[in-house]
């Protein structure tokens, strides 16, 4: 029998507002020292208030619109109840029947692994708050815990998707998507190594052209999108194994070990959590004005989905340099500035916009990965978008050849200084002219008589190193292919003589 995977993915995304879910306190946990973003409403200290924080709502709307949502009249938030210490309150802030957005989708874009492309439901976005970090110090006697409350009360706003994910793949583009969409949006950072973009995979299998879904089993821990795609391939196969052996697969929750590469039974259904959902009665329910979800959707930018689309199609991209550009949307911004610097149309623009996209993804990325500083991006660099412009105009008129090129935008990315003034100032300015060469590939040749002799006895590859003195000579400012046309011509009329 031939078993066809089921999954769905619920995703939490810590929200980048300034301060915290339900009071006034700093969001910034990961910079601060441990316990020092803390007030009596986030150590939920007896008689204090919770008070929604406008602003997580509004980036909630944000992503429900992007993602085809439709926005709550009417929302609520309730308690859920569980007993593991991270909670301050012993309840988490929550919402429960009555999210923000929910019947949303998500397109996922056509691609080697995802042939077609593919429609994932989205089930429900909703808002809740992020918990206090625990850190287990040793085990057995002795053992203790330490806590840091600076989490507790950051908002995180997790986004349920439908049962309609049909491969680890999928799942990957899925994941991939969400994260670009939310730094489209720029709502969260989106990181899963950080802890700001967190993902449970709930997997089951069916045999296939079957209706009904298989038993769910739901995985956690996975901290990296390859870890997600990796578990996901691993319980695929685990479930069909023991589908395949006649046994019966429960509903379980399993952790994913990442150094064996194997899911670990968690707990089973039996075991779940009764969470017993009530009413927050500490926060009235919220009614979201039409005229407010109409602003914030005016608001909304154009996201990568529709860009790589356009790049392809106006531009004249092709899809790998547009999925490059449009990967983050600073470089897609940067892209953009670059080319409507200069006021192209028609083939001109198409392959100066080709010649940018080389070079932002090529040259650009290097140097602005190269840096010290990990946080840099593209848009932060000295080199503004009408420089870079005029470094793109320079090599592709052939004023100045590729590896003058690169020089030029290294001292650029370093200094911030014009393309011009550096070519004009290092001399490099392409000598591809026969009479600008010629003493200098006179003077090549008469130092090289080794050089001269291994080319005349048949070694073609002398030439090579000839051509590499008189770029020596030229600090790279020679036109390669015209320097070894000019060092045939005058060997071939020295032999002559
Ligand atoms: P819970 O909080 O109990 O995990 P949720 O409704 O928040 O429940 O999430 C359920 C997730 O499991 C959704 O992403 C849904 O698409 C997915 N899911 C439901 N049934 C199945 C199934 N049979 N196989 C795989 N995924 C499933
Ligand atoms: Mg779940
Ligand atoms: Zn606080």
């Amino acid at each position: 029998m031939e078993y066809e995977p089921v999954i769905g993915l619920e995703v939490h995304v810590q929200l980048r507002t300034r301060s915290k879910m339900f009071c006034g306190c700093a969001a910034d946990y990961q910079i601060a020292d441990a316990n020092t973003r803390v007030c009596p409403v986030c150590m939920a200290m007896p008689g204090v208030l919770p008070v929604v924080n406008k602003r997580a709502v509004e980036f909630t709307i944000a992503a429900g619109l992007a993602l085809n949502c439709s926005i709550a009249e009417l929302t609520k938030f309730d308690r859920k109840n569980y007993g593991y210490p991270d909670l301050m309150k012993g309840y988490q802030i929550s919402q429960m029947d009555l999210p923000i957005a929910e019947n949303g989708y998500m397109n996922l874009p056509d691609s080697e692994t995802v042939p077609g492309g593919h429609r994932v439901g989205i089930t429900r976005i909703h808002l809740e708050e992020d918990v206090a970090r625990l850190t287990h110090i040793g085990a057995g006697p002795g053992s203790y815990s330490l806590m840091d409350i600076n989490r507790a009360g950051v908002p995180l706003m997790e986004c349920v998707s439908e049962p309609d994910i049909r491969s680890a793949a999928q799942a990957e583009a899925y994941i991939l998507e969400l994260q670009s969409t939310m730094r489209y949006l720029g709502i969260s950072t989106a990181n899963m190594e950080e802890g700001s973009f967190r993902c449970d995979a709930n997997v089951s299998i069916r045999p296939k052209g079957a209706r009904e879904f298989g038993k769910r089993v739901e995985v956690k821990n996975m901290n990296r999108v390859r870890a997600v795609v990796r578990a996901i391939e691993h319980e695929i196969e685990r479930q069909t194994e023991i589908a395949e052996k006649g046994g019966v697969l429960p509903q379980e929750t399993r952790g994913w070990d990442d150094e064996k590469g194997i899911t670990l039974e968690q707990r089973s259904k039996e075991e779940a959590n009764d969470y017993r959902y009530f009413p927050e009665p500490d926060i009235p329910p919220i009614y979201i004005e039409r005229a407010w979800v109409d602003e914030i959707r005016s608001g909304l930018p154009e996201l990568a989905n529709s860009r790589r689309a356009r790049f392809a199609g106006e531009y004249g991209l092709s899809q790998y340099d547009a999925d490059l550009l449009t990967a983050s949307r600073a470089t897609a911004d940067y892209f953009e500035n670059v080319v409507r610097a200069r006021d192209y149309s028609g083939d001109k623009l198409q392959s100066f916009s080709k010649e940018s996209a080389n070079w932002i993804n090529g040259e650009m990325a290097r140097l602005v990965n190269a840096d010290v500083d990990p946080a840099a991006v593209i848009t932060e660099s000295k080199v503004t978008p009408a420089q870079f412009a005029e470094l793109v105009e320079l090599f592709q008129s052939r004023t100045i050849n590729n590896n003058a090129s690169k020089q030029v935008l290294a001292e650029m990315f370093a200094s911030g200084r014009d393309a011009g003034d550096i070519v004009d100032e290092k001399g490099l300015r392409k000598v591809d002219d026969a009479d600008a060469l010629d003493p200098i590939i006179d003077k090549v040749i008469s130092d090289n008589d080794q050089a001269i002799d291994d080319y005349l006895s048949g070694k073609e590859t002398a030439i090579r190193y000839l051509v590499g003195q008189v770029m020596k000579a030229t600090r790279g400012a020679a036109d390669a292919n015209v320097a070894a046309e000019l060092i045939q011509e005058k060997i071939g009329s020295l032999t002559k003589r």
